[in-house]
């Protein structure tokens, strides 16, 4: 790629979008192809939280670092209550955030929107209704997740309540994944966040309405239905075809919880200041991103294999203290981890088959195949 080259970005999405301002703020011209007619087609209003402990920066600072101003509508939660499988409400607690509270769709003041008028504002162009079949020309591929293997099923609605965060770890309200009831300002979302189990997906959500009714005071005042899915696998490579891949599209999401928007944010970073720099993305999001996914594989296998009564234990020491060390703690990559890494590997390896490939022919955008020769990057 030649240092003055357009550059057209697959997908407005975080990650396609970071890049984009990124990449138009440093001067260089971008296109965005968006296959939808609007940013945030994917969600609908609903809350979403932007992960504030797996680095010592806050991540706000982290944004604005690369140049992203937070003028999405946002709220940092520093409390909120962790239910375990009986029941039991285990306060937790930060003293800086834990996450940032914030919105996705379309809507004014939600992340995607406000990443639209960014990019637009550093002068990136944005086509909508575009959808991308074949990669060529100078490329990031931000296209999203490719497959389901998390899926959220929920409500977004508004309430009188008032605002709080709550998390319960329970298979009767979502089979290894966690039910969530999130409400801030009047309005709020509730949700069953399923790793399997999905046919009975409208069980669940009756089920985790049932269970946040009688346990945190559930108010819900015109409910308005709402789902979404998430790709959970150990990207192999995170180049196709010749083309950097970021976000979801390269598999970047935590396997443990589905946490995807910082991974989205930081691996768009890495792509656009490879291509300013000519720094090799490889290398950079396996230096940066890498040790995050494994131990979140890892985390992923410890929950699937552990029983209620230990992961209530466990619940409950989060719960001691500061919470945001315990959860940096529990997303590091520590040397037990490291150890029990190829086991996790192995024993969770359908849900993270990679079916991307390397190879520099490769131009489709959603490559599925994986047949082609994996080279070396
Ligand atoms: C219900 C739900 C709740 C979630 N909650 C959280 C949370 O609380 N915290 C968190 O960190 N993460 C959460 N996630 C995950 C997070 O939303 C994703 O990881 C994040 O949106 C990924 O961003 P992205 O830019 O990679 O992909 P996306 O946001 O999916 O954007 C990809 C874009 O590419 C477009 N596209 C796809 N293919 C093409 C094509 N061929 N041509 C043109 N355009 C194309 C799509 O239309 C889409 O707009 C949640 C996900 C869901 C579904």
């Amino acid at each position: 790629m030649t240092t003055q080259a357009d550059i057209e970005i697959v997908g407005a999405g975080p990650a396609g979008l970071t890049c984009a301002i990124i990449l138009a703020k440093a001067g260089r011209r971008v296109t965005v192809r968006e296959w939808r007619r609007d940013v945030g087609h994917r969600f609908h209003d609903d809350f979403q939280g932007l992960e504030n402990w797996t680095a010592r920066q806050d991540v706000l600072a982290e944004l604005a670092e690369a140049g992203i101003t937070a003028d999405f509508a946002h709220h940092g939660v520093r409390k909120g209550i962790v239910f375990d499988s009986r029941a039991r409400p285990h306060p937790v607690q930060g003293k800086r955030p834990l996450f940032y509270l914030l919105r996705r769709g379309n809507a004014d003041g939600t992340l995607d929107r406000a990443l639209l008028d960014q990019a637009r504002a550093a002068g990136a162009k944005v086509r909508f209704n575009d959808h991308v079949e074949t990669a060529a020309g100078n490329m990031v591929l931000a296209g999203g997740p490719r497959r389901a293997d998390i899926i959220a099923v929920g409500q977004v609605f508004d309430t009188d309540m008032a605002d709080g965060a709550w998390l319960a770890v329970n298979d009767a309200l979502a089979p290894k994944g966690y039910a969530y009831l999130l409400v801030h300002a009047g309005r709020g979302t509730v949700a069953s966040c399923l790793f399997t189990g999905f046919h009975d997906q409208a069980k669940y959500l009756a089920a985790t309405v049932e269970f946040f009714q009688r346990h945190a005071g559930l108010e819900i005042e015109n409910p308005r239905p709402f789902g979404g899915f998430g790709n959970v696998r150990l990207a192999r490579t995170a180049m196709q075809g010749g083309y950097p891949v970021v976000g979801e599209h390269a598999g970047f999401q935590d396997a443990l919880a589905g946490f995807g928007l910082r991974y989205a944010i930081r691996s768009g970073t890495l792509a656009a200041h490879s291509l300013l720099g000519g720094t090799d993305y490889t290398r950079a999001w396996r230096e940066q991103l890498l040790p995050g996914l494994r131990a979140g594989v890892v985390n992923r296998f410890m929950f699937n294999t552990t029983g209620a009564r230990a992961k209530d234990y466990l619940i409950g020491r989060v719960g001691e203290g500061d919470t945001a060390p315990a959860l940096a703690r529990t997303y590091g990559l520590s040397l037990p981890k490291r150890l029990m890494f190829p086991l996790a590997r192995l024993r969770y390896r359908a849900p993270l088959k990679d079916p991307s490939c390397n190879h520099l022919n490769c131009d489709c955008v959603w490559c599925q195949h994986g047949t082609h020769t994996i080279t070396k990057t």
